[in-house]
């Protein structure tokens, strides 16, 4: 059947196709550029239940969609152009608020940034937070089990989702939209299809958890000498300030280099540099007076005993974003830097900083003259560990070493009994890594699972799932 047929035929079925179907099909990295027979645009369950239906009758692959920030190509079709590309963006309409519930239940194509603010209209929190926030949609954050920022206290999408609203890959419509925080009635459907990157299913909206607001929010950016020092402050903050401890990040030198250097407007916090940062984030359910006193017997603490030697309070709500900034141009400012080796890593914190001085020094071995650029969520024990090219070295070249890179950091990892992939998801890029990594039975179970759910192999082939041995 070709696009032309195909198209004609979704358009008989009442189904829209994307206005401008090229800008969906490279990935955000530019690593993968597919080819689709028909980009489907759908605005609601009963429209992607045609869809799914009409594919598996014909037998034709779907690749599901959101707002396309995903950094492992999950949701970028092959070159094969077989797949039909499936964007939810059309279905982003909140369906319902429940104060007392403290539920929100919305439409996959919903922008996160989009619920954040509906439920703050309403007088509540909804926690997710990350970088990509303005353009990743709540399917897709499902899908890929999104963290950021806030998972140290609220935890990852998972945790932050009641029920789901499914399309199987058969097109019938699973309505899971319950706002239960308990039933135990047998196995857990709901948390088959998160985190699994649209391999068993389409996403179509769901019942998520909401938070009460916070009285008042801190930011603080404090230099550490070492990864161990940030631990050390990780823990103490923990015992300090128990649940009001919402974010804890580690930022090394180079991330802040690159930051400056790429994004010019920016403003340091503090005057010296330091081998690494913290930027770290309470809130506060009493009041500000009471987070800011909370926070500095905190930082008193760690200068006094070497933890932190300065440290920076925002002192509005500017100042605090100013500091996010920071953080949140990490990823972009090594992209305009040019091609780097990227891995999401999680170990245990208590191994996290002899990890990193042990890989650091494997991999300048290894690649002489490269750049690490270390940043991420140490609160949940998962680092950006990325690799940049040394200075003046050609970016192809480099590349060249991606698969010894990637062989020393993921070893380090499983010594470590760590996680080759702690929030991005396997996608296209780490499937066939994630076989060294997982044992036997445990891809036994993953295959028999998606055996059972897409027997025929249409929901988003060839992600997640090695190759067959
Ligand atoms: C600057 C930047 C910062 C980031 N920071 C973080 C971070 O801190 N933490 C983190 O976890 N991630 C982060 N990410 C990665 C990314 O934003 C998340 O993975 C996000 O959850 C993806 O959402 P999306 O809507 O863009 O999904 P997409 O990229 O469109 O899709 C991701 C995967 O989900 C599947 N999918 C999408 N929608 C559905 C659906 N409705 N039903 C079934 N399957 C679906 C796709 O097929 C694909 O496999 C970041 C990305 C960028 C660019």
């Amino acid at each position: 059947m070709s696009a032309t047929d195909l198209s004609a035929q979704l358009l008989a079925l009442g189904i829209p196709l994307h206005a401008d179907p090229a800008v969906t099909l490279t990935d955000w990295r530019k690593r993968y550029q597919g080819t689709a027979r028909a980009v489907a645009s759908p605005g609601s369950t009963d429209e992607v239940a045609r869809l799914v239906s009409h594919c598996a009758r014909e037998r034709i692959p779907i690749v599901p969609q959101g707002g396309n920030t995903g950094l492992v190509g999950g949701g970028t079709p092959d070159d094969s152009g077989e797949a039909v590309l499936l964007s939810l963006a059309r279905m982003n309409r909140i369906r319902a608020i429940d104060t007392e519930n403290d539920t929100i239940t919305v439409e996959a194509g919903c922008v996160l940034a989009n619920v954040q603010q509906a439920a703050r209209e309403a007088g509540r929190l909804f926690p997710l937070s990350l970088a990509a926030e303005g353009s990743c949609t709540i399917g897709g954050n499902l899908s890929t089990n999104a963290g950021g920022v806030q998972v140290l206290r609220y935890g990852n999408a998972r945790d932050l989702c009641l029920g789901l609203e499914v399309v199987t890959a058969q097109g019938e419509v699973w309505d899971g939209l319950r706002g239960l925080r308990k039933d135990n009635t047998g196995y857990d459907l709901r948390d088959l299809f998160i985190g699994a990157e649209g391999t068993l299913g389409v996403i179509t909206a769901a019942t998520l958890k909401l938070f009460p607001l916070p009285a008042a929010q801190l930011t603080a950016f404090a230099a550490v000498p070492d990864v161990e020092s940030a631990v050390a402050l990780l823990n103490l903050a923990k015992r300090r300030l128990g649940s009001s401890l919402t974010a804890f990040e580690l930022i090394s030198e180079f991330c802040l280099t690159l930051v400056d250097q790429h994004f010019p407007q920016s403003r340091r916090p503090l005057a010296s540099a330091s081998p690494y940062y913290v930027l770290m984030e309470s809130s506060d359910s009493e009041s500000a007076e009471h987070a800011q006193a909370l926070f500095e017997a905190l930082l008193g603490e760690a200068i006094e005993s070497g933890l932190v030697t300065d440290a920076a309070v925002a002192a509005s709500i500017a100042q605090s974003k100013a500091f996010w900034a920071l953080r949140e141009n990490i990823p972009l400012a090594q992209a305009m830097e040019g091609k780097n080796i990227k891995h999401d890593i999680g170990v245990p914190i208590s191994s996290i900083a002899e990890y990193v001085a042990q890989t650091n020094a494997a991999l300048a071995a290894a690649v002489p003259g490269i750049r690490m650029v270390v940043f991420g969520h140490l609160g949940d024990g998962n680092l950006h560990y990325n690799v940049s090219p040394a200075v003046g070295a050609d970016d192809d070249v480099f590349m060249a070493n991606e698969p010894q890179v990637n062989q020393i950091v993921y070893e380090a990892v499983a010594r470590h009994q760590g996680s080759i992939s702690a929030e991005h998801g396997l996608g296209q890029l780490k499937r066939n890594e994630n076989v060294h990594y997982k044992s036997a039975i445990e891809l036994r179970l993953m295959r028999a699972i998606k055996q059972a759910l897409d027997p025929l192999d249409l929901m988003n082939p060839g992600k997640v799932l090695p190759d067959s041995p």
